[in-house]
């Protein structure tokens, strides 16, 4: 199965991505998770990327296409993906569109998690995320078994750098302004289902299951 996971920063993508991969055995590919690989590791790509993702900015089309189009012609996704958090502009999708045609492939949906704009400052300031495996917990909606360690690996858990509140409010203009165009694009396409994020996770999970047409 292809697909895309769309939705504003803190919706709960990486979250009902980490379940959904586990279930279908697709790999999950999030761009923000590559791009903070990049930055632990100092690449040269992950040091351009650092500048825009700490001051609420998106990374410039050509880097994030880049990355994407090398990791969908490895292997793994030979039998199906998902992108969470790609394409985030209507550029990006033009080129998806494009890649996507090369590869002879097609998406079979668009998952756009939806979540009003005043509930995702608390979403994002109580986010903690792991070090070493990057699951993600809520301090108050899902916390872990342990006070700041994972549940998976029991590694240290941390604030990201760009959940502030002073970023996450230039993250969501620049949402609105450049991402939000994107579901119209697929919308067009009839390829979206709208889904309330504003639900418990394991209510979101289901609602994915029924847009998909498989029991999560
Ligand atoms: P969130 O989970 O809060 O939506 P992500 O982890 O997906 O955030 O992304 C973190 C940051 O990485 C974004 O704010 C942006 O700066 C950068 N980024 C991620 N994906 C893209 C993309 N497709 N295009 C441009 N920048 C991106
Ligand atoms: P995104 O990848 O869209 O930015 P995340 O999956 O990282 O979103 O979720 C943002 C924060 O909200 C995390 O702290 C996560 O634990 C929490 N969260 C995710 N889904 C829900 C939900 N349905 N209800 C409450 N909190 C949630
Ligand atoms: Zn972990």
């Amino acid at each position: 199965m292809r697909l895309l996971l769309v939705g504003p920063p803190g919706a709960g993508k990486g979250t009902q991505a980490a379940m959904i991969c586990t279930k279908l055995g697709i790999p999950h590919i999030s761009t923000g998770a590559m791009f903070r690989e990049a930055m632990a590791k100092g690449t040269k790509q992950g040091q351009k990327a650092k500048e825009y993702i700490e001051a609420g900015q998106l990374v410039p089309d050509d880097v994030t296409v880049e990355i994407v189009k090398e990791r969908l012609m490895e292997s793994d996704c030979s039998q199906g993906f998902l992108l969470d958090g790609f394409p985030r502009t209507v550029a990006q999708a033009q080129v998806l569109d494009g890649i996507l045609e090369e590869l002879g492939i097609k998406l079979d949906k668009v998952i756009s998690i939806e979540l009003p704009e005043e509930k995702i400052l608390e979403r994002l300031t109580g986010r903690r995320v792991c070090t070493k495996c990057g699951a993600t917990y809520h301090t108050q909606y899902n916390p872990p078994l342990q006070e700041g360690k994972c549940n998976e690996c029991q590694s240290d858990l941390i604030q990201r750098s760009d959940d502030t509140e002073a970023t996450v409010k230039r993250r969501l203009v620049v949402y609105r302004e450049e991402t939000a165009p994107v579901i119209t694009f697929y919308d067009k396409k009839e390829l979206v289902c709208h889904i309330d994020g504003d639900k418990p996770i394991s209510q979101v999970l289901n609602s994915v299951g029924q847009c998909i047409g498989r029991d999560l």
